[in-house]
């Protein structure tokens, strides 16, 4: 009886990964279409200066919706672009889009930042700084604009990455730190990264309430940001409770569900000028 449950066990076991593997090769099959078939969409999600609570800043993040396995979320889908390069055309486009809706609102006379993930197969192209530099260009966004958002691991790599960081920020990107105190921080080395700010990853923030090793951890990371004169951002802000205290510990800007879930480009627009109507 119990030899039988292990077999099947492992019978579902096998299905199980084979449905996986299966998956993961369609999606990999179909990254590159969907930038052709319109599937990709950017969303873009509000950042707050967390005493004025005025909009700085919008985070754009890709949504995919797949005509036959429906919305594919970024975690899912990012992987599988990064190890296919998919993501450096992805990227790009990414990239022009999020630029050109910048642009967008500043005509319409909205001033907010954009900020972009990228990976770190992107900085590792030969040409990721020109690329970056072409699409301010081709879209007339000041690159004072446009935050490139970045893990640690991708900003302290070996390869070209370092370079491309270097002669963005000459050229007036701005950069940040994403995901920050989840990664191998070597702390000496933040020390001499060219970058202007550091978001503390929402694994310290949702669960963010008096009196937990989690609130000692914003703290630390807050203090050693200012120390560095740079600016800390938390994300995955979902209540009244998390604000209070990320306010109190000197956080400088706030991001997350309790004040917007990311918003497609019609709910932003709306978004946007009801803020703005609102004074
Ligand atoms: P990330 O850059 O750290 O983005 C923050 C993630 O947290 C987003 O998930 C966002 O929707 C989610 N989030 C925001 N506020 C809250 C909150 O209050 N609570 C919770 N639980 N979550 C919140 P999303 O959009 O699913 O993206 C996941 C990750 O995928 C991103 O993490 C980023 O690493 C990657 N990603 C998304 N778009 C792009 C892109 O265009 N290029 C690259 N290279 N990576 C991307
Ligand atoms: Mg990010
Ligand atoms: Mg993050
Ligand atoms: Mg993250």
């Amino acid at each position: 009886q119990a030899k039988q449950t292990d077999k099947q066990q492992a019978m579902t076991f096998s299905e199980d990964r084979k449905a996986r593997i299966d998956r993961q090769l369609l999606l990999e099959r179909d990254l590159l279409t969907g930038i052709v078939n319109k599937q990709f969409e950017l969303h873009f999600q509000p950042i707050l200066a967390a005493e004025s609570l005025k909009v700085i800043r919008l985070e754009s993040l890709l949504r995919w919706k797949h005509p036959l396995l429906g919305y594919i979320p970024p975690v899912e889908f990012i992987p599988l672009a990064e190890s296919s390069q998919a993501i450096v055309e992805i990227g790009y486009w990414v990239l022009f889009q999020a630029c050109k809706a910048a642009k967008h609102l500043h005509n319409e006379g909205h001033t907010v930042q954009v900020a972009v993930n990228v990976s770190v197969i992107q900085l590792e192209q030969d040409h990721f700084a020109e690329d970056v530099i072409q699409i301010l260009h081709k879209t007339g966004l000041p690159p004072e604009q446009l935050e490139l958002e970045m893990t640690e691991s991708a900003v302290m790599s070996f390869g070209r990455a370092p370079e491309a960081v270097q002669k963005l920020t000459e050229y007036g990107v701005a950069i940040a730190l994403d995901d920050f105190g989840t990664g191998y921080s070597s702390l000496s080395y933040l020390r001499k990264l060219p970058i202007q700010s550091i978001k503390i990853d929402k694994a310290f923030v949702t669960e963010l309430t008096e009196g937990t090793s989690d609130k000692t951890i914003c703290a630390a990371i807050t203090q050693l940001g200012h120390h560095l004169g740079l600016r800390v951002v938390a994300e995955g802000v979902e209540n009244a409770e998390q604000v209070a205290i990320l306010r109190m510990l000197g956080c400088d800007e706030l991001q997350g569900y309790y004040f917007s879930k990311p918003l497609s480009w019609p709910d932003l627009l709306a978004y946007l000028s009801t803020r703005k109507a609102e004074g």
